[in-house]
């Protein structure tokens, strides 16, 4: 058996699609477009591609960019201030400051000073307080876009069960708590965790967020399972010695047994900007009373 192949490139440039068609329709009535505000703190080059895709994306569809870049060195108080400003700022939606930060800053307290209304990440506490509860905020990107991947194999999730590898505040935690509210039975695994293998066979939907290249193979896997793969891993191909990207699954040792799969990269990495966008828009949406 070889797993259906579930395609986020495709999936997400789908979203941007149908956001884009929004956000001109919106635009073409004379209303202001919605706007993202992204700020990187010193030099780190992961994350200075992540913040051009980011803002790339944004200006793509229409949305204004609000490209924020401060020094390394940059203190924490001149941070707080810029965060004061774009929580006051009526053309600002959205504020995503990327992580992670300098050490002589605190991240928390960073995210703290986010208006959970334009908390577009959904870290601040009010939003995961609010996830944890039902109620009604801005979920994590990457979680939200795995469940759209998941429902996009699979609609009506309730009483399967979902094992959730990894247990971060970015994705594990938020990502069991969306299975859950789906109404799925959720099991959190983590590195504590006894006979990791016997419990993710266990899954009819194993989500894998824990960043070792290759942890889950064949022997996690339950025949025809939705397997999704966050994690993002940079090794050296042992045949080119080039740097690539893996996942946190074994994708053709997996592929073999699961019932729907997602590839690294291609598979949550393109949905993770795309659900940026998708809550920026909601944002706006709420913020300018159109919802
Ligand atoms: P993290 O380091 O904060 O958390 C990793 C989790 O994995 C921890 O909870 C830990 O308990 C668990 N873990 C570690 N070793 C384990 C083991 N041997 N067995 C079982 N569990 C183990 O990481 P994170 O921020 O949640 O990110 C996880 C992965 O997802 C990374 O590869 C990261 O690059 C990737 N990621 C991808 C996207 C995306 O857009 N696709 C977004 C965020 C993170």
């Amino acid at each position: 058996m070889t797993a259906t192949l579930i395609d986020g490139k495709a999936t997400a440039a789908a979203l941007r699609a149908e956001m884009a068609a929004r956000v001109a329709e919106l635009t073409a009535k004379g209303l202001r477009p919605p706007g993202l505000a992204v700020v990187l703190v010193g030099e780190d080059p992961a994350s200075q591609v992540y913040v051009a895709s980011k803002a790339r994306q944004t200006v793509e569809i229409g949305m204004r960019s609000f490209e924020h870049k401060l020094g390394a060195g940059t203190p924490e108080a001149e941070l707080l201030a810029l965060i004061a400003r774009l929580n006051a700022d009526p053309a600002v939606d959205g504020i995503l400051v990327q992580l992670p930060l300098p050490k002589h800053i605190d991240a928390d307290k960073v995210i703290e000073a986010i208006a959970p209304e334009k908390d577009v990440d959904g870290f601040h506490p009010v939003n995961a307080g609010r996830l944890a509860t039902g109620g009604r905020g801005f979920v994590p990107c990457t979680p939200r876009g795995s469940l759209r991947l998941i429902k996009s194999v699979r609609q009506d999730l309730a009483g399967l069960h979902a094992v959730v590898v990894g247990r971060s505040n970015i994705v594990g935690k938020p990502m069991a708590l969306l299975l859950l509210g789906e109404s799925c039975t959720v099991t959190i695994a983590h590195s504590k965790t006894r006979d990791l293998p016997a419990v993710c066979r266990d899954a009819d939907i194993l989500v894998a967020a824990v960043g070792r290249p290759k942890l889950l193979g064949a022997e996690h896997v339950k025949p025809g399972a939705i397997v999704i793969d966050v994690g993002i891993n940079r090794v050296t191909d042992p045949a080119t010695g080039k740097g690539k990207l893996v996942g946190d699954v074994d994708f053709d040792a997996a592929k073999a047994v699961a019932g729907a799969i997602t590839p690294v990269p291609g598979g949550v990495g393109p949905m993770t900007i795309a659900c940026l966008l998708e809550n920026t828009l909601d944002s706006y949406l709420i913020r300018s009373g159109l919802r």
